[in-house]
């Protein structure tokens, strides 16, 4: 029986939310806070005639901290879930705090003004949370999310020691359109358009924006592109896994979307350095925002699957050892259950499973956390009844 708050009401938290009244046990009061009070009311009349959990909204601006600790301290809920954006990471953290309230995020900190993402900011809070005796789960959706719980896993269940993890991200979902994104198309498009990068013997290497590519075949989806990009999971996991000698980040990508991107990208579209329109300051890549698909309404036109997994490479017993674990998930299942597409409902379905991992006690524990440093043995469990379930192969085809 707790009390969560879950701020945003976009694509990932309309789906958290219906994971949420699914699992009314744990969740049986919700209140969902945004910026447009209006998404709040609409999942709420969605689903409050389908569940136990009390659902109340709220108007909220997350990066206002006296606004974020007024509407905690009306509402006390047992934790605070950020299904925001990156940007809003930093104030509902200090908001956390001030009200000695557990927090949950999907992604980690971005300043708005820089495309660079890194947890260094958040770790900053690790001494702040733990004297407050309060915890904090960074980066608990699927990648960053989920492959750090298969990584936890395996390095638990399998390995000595992991020296190589290959993470690979295919959508083989198509929703139609010529160009979309499939999550916040100002987040995607900052995180696809950056150099490349991947760790070796500890140091990062960096490559030009979509400058490695391979072919993989992919069971569920056949054989795609895919490409090596920069990934926020990489940092932490080659600092908790023991004996990394290498760890990327591969996820796949259509022809249609890098042609369309490469010309956005060399018309200035993709840019995030304001610039004057008809005597307003704009910011290109927002203006591109707005007249791009919203993902959240990608649900009913997408078909066919995604396949997320992490193959490990390591040592077990003094031998060689080679193991995938992975989870295939349909675009038009999901929306069937919940009315999303499966790139919300990848991450959403982690997210309400990371807050109750919190809210059960079983990762609860003072400090600043990135999943992989939990328990991964109830959080496998549960993605199995949740909707995710996870496969494994013992002699995956490796990349090169
Ligand atoms: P959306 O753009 O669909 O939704 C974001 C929501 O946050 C909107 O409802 C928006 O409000 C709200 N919001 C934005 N700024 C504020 C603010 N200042 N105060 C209050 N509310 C605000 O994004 P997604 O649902 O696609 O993504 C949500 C998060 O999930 C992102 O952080 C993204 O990076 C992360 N993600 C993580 C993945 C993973 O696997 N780990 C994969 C995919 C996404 P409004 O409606 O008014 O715009």
């Amino acid at each position: 029986m707790s009390r969560a708050l879950i701020i945003g009401a976009g694509g990932v938290a309309s789906v958290v939310v219906a994971k949420c009244c699914q699992n009314s046990e744990v969740f049986s009061e919700i209140m969902i806070a945004s910026r447009t009070k209006a998404k709040c009311d609409a999942l709420k009349e969605k689903w409050q005639d389908k569940t136990k959990t009390v659902i109340s909204t709220a108007s909220v601006n997350a990066d206002n901290v006296p606004e974020l600790v007024a509407l905690i301290k009306e509402y006390k809920p047992d934790i605070v879930m950020n299904i925001a954006l990156p940007y809003q990471d930093l104030h509902i953290m200090d908001a956390c705090l001030e009200c000695k309230v557990d927090y949950l995020d999907t992604a980690n900190y971005e300043p708005e003004d820089t495309a660079k993402f890194e947890y260094s900011w958040q770790w900053a809070y690790r001494e702040r949370f733990e004297k407050a005796g309060i915890t904090a789960i960074l980066g608990c959706g699927f990648d960053p999310g989920v492959t750090g719980v298969f990584s936890a896993y395996a390095q638990k269940h399998e390995f000595d020691e992991i020296n190589y993890i290959d993470i690979l991200d295919c959508n083989g979902g198509d929703h139609g359109y010529p160009f979309a994104t499939n999550f916040n198309p100002e987040i995607n498009i900052r995180e696809v358009s950056a150099k490349g990068s991947y760790i070796e013997d500890g140091k990062w290497v960096e490559t030009e924006p979509m400058e490695i590519k391979r072919v993989y075949n992919f069971k569920g989806v056949g054989e795609k592109d895919m490409y090596l990009l920069h990934h926020e999971e990489l940092e932490s996991l080659a600092l908790n896994i023991k004996g990394i000698k290498r760890i990327r980040f591969f996820m796949t990508f259509g022809q249609s979307y890098l042609t369309h991107l490469k010309c956005l990208e060399n018309v200035g579209m993709t840019s995030i350095e304001p610039i004057m329109f008809e005597g307003k300051e704009i910011v290109p890549l927002q203006f591109l925002k707005a007249v791009l698909p919203d993902p959240a309404s990608l649900g009913p036109r997408t078909v066919g699957k995604t396949n997320i997994g992490c193959i490990f490479r390591g040592k077990k017993d003094g031998k060689d050892k080679n193991y995938y674990l992975y989870n295939i998930c349909d675009h038009q299942e999901c929306y069937k259950e919940v009315g999303s597409q499966a790139i919300s409902y990848t991450t959403g379905v982690p997210a309400m499973i990371g807050a109750m991992m919190v809210l059960k006690g079983e990762w609860k524990k003072p400090g600043v956390f990135n999943v992989e440093e939990m328990n991964p043995d109830p959080f496998m469990d549960a993605l199995n009844k949740w909707g995710l379930p996870w496969e494994d192969d013992r002699n995956p085809v490796l990349v090169d």
